[in-house]
């Protein structure tokens, strides 16, 4: 559909250019991903640029997130990351030159003379536009002690084609755009002017960012023309929906990257996810960042936006749990209670290191976020007497704490502490009790754990030791 530039001989270069007045969010997430991806499979690279020339809404620790988020993401870029606000003077040269060669020229037209002409192109039912009446000021002839904007020159009726990987050809008439400003009074550029000056600059390739900015591709072609420039190829990508069609909210995952990462979601399972916000391959819903990169294809890129789904998140996330080693898992579920700062989980994941990554293969398959292992994982680790749930409480009524009396005496008798052998005692004792199997394994598994959901109460028993199972239900006797 697209004719492609070719860049056979030159290297390809995307870049990634977050404003740092937030965190990283999952929309700017993808965004990254798909420039990263892009980078890789053209064996080119991803710049990394903060558009930090909104000095009032940009902060350090947004920069911060920024880098921990896509560090995190393993979405490296290359090189340093830029600073826009860092360019100011190359963008005012710029400015200055386009007015130099009559591509652009210095308005002096007050706020008031603005907001009459837009009440002027109101009544008229126009929209309000910038009349270009400074355009042929006469240089002798300009107000005393003004600071001038510079404003680009827009030529009249030109059709301007965005020619977009994603989004077809899509054309603008001039007419829709009036000399908009690129140099402000105080000399700082505006954002149309910084980030032509910036790409140009940082010879970038290839452009892929939200479809929020596809009228401003029109404004900024405006100003590649003007100055001669190569239009650098373009992917405009729809935006994320929430689940319901709805735009984004927080309500929907409209989230910080490290908001997910505190959830227990894994990096890879994330990044997955976004993938397939905004992109597919055939039908495959689970590949490795590998495979993403050797399939990956601008013009693969959907054009109709994607709704965020909490629950296929959770979903890739749990398969991502069951395909993942238990000792890489063991780091995550460290890690987070590091994060998170729950110290019972630090200590008892620390001092059980063994026994929980025995009992990972046990709990993987029933996990679907590091912090449901967390969670999982607790029982190894809890401190006698237990603190009982409701719903364990519930199983320990009299007649239950009897009966747990009785086979804890059997249980201490068995020789070898396996699965098999732990299985036969507590099934000899249904037998001779008369009762169904579940009936003795519901308050086993109160006494053991305290919950009264967990693994197979076997299991559990062989994973906590003889020693600290026989403790345990005892407890419950007294
Ligand atoms: N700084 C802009 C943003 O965060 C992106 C600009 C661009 O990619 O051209 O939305």
């Amino acid at each position: 559909m697209f004719e492609s530039k070719t860049y056979m001989s030159k290297e390809i270069i995307t870049r990634f250019a977050p404003s740092p007045t937030g965190f990283l969010h999952i929309g700017g997430a993808r965004t990254a991903l798909f420039n990263w991806v892009y980078a890789k499979k053209m064996g080119g690279k991803m710049l990394l640029r903060i558009e930090d020339t909104d000095r009032a809404r940009s902060t350090n620790e947004a920069v911060d997130a920024i880098l921990d988020g896509l560090n995190w993401l393993g979405l490296t870029w290359d090189g340093e990351p830029v600073s826009q606000f860092n360019n100011k003077q190359r963008h005012a040269e710029i400015a200055n030159q386009l007015v130099a060669n009559g591509h652009a020229y210095k308005c002096y037209c007050t706020q008031q003379e603005l907001s009459d002409m837009r009440e002027k192109a109101k009544a008229e039912g126009n929209p309000p536009k910038y009349d270009g009446r400074c355009r042929n000021l006469d240089e002798s002839n300009v107000p005393q002690g003004v600071d001038p904007v510079i404003r680009i020159k827009t030529p009249p009726n030109q059709k301007l084609i965005v020619k977009d990987h994603v989004q077809g050809d899509v054309i603008f008439n001039t007419e829709n755009l009036d000399d908009f400003i690129i140099l402000r009074s105080d000399g700082t550029p505006t954002y149309m002017l910084a980030v032509v000056v910036d790409d140009h600059d940082m010879a970038v390739t290839h452009i892929i960012r939200g479809d929020d900015h596809l009228t401003n591709a029109a404004r900024q072609i405006v100003i590649y023309n003007a100055l001669g420039w190569d239009i650098p190829d373009m992917a405009h990508i729809p935006l994320i929906h929430g689940a319901d069609g709805a735009k984004l909210s927080k309500r929907h995952g409209a989230l910080g990257v490290d908001a997910y990462r505190k959830m227990g979601y894994l990096p890879s399972a994330l990044r997955n996810y976004l993938a397939r916000l905004g992109w597919s391959h055939g039908d495959d819903e689970i590949f490795s960042i590998e495979q993403m990169i050797e399939w990956f294809e601008l013009d693969d890129l959907n054009k109709g936006a994607s709704r965020f789904d909490f629950l296929k998140l959770a979903n890739i996330n749990g398969q991502y749990i069951r395909a993942t080693s238990p000792k890489i898992l063991y780091k995550a579920m460290l890690d987070l209670a590091n994060e998170l700062n729950q110290n019972d989980d630090i200590i008892g994941l620390s001092e059980n290191k063994n026994s929980v990554i025995a009992a990972l293969p046990s709990l993987q398959p029933r996990a679907k976020t590091i912090l449901d292992l967390i969670n999982l994982a607790q029982f190894i680790y809890a401190k006698r007497p237990l603190l009982m749930e409701e719903k364990a409480l519930a199983q320990l009524t009299d007649q239950n704490r009897q009966m747990i009396a009785l086979i804890v005496k059997q249980l201490a008798e068995i020789p070898e502490w396996t699965n098999d052998a732990i299985k036969e005692c507590v099934k000899d004792f249904a037998e001779q009790q008369d009762i169904k199997l579940g009936k003795i394994a519901q308050p086993l598994r109160a006494a053991l754990t305290g919950r009264a959901i967990s693994l197979g109460v076997f299991e559990v028993m062989v994973l906590l030791g003889k020693d600290e199972s026989i403790m345990r239900i005892s407890d419950q006797l007294n």
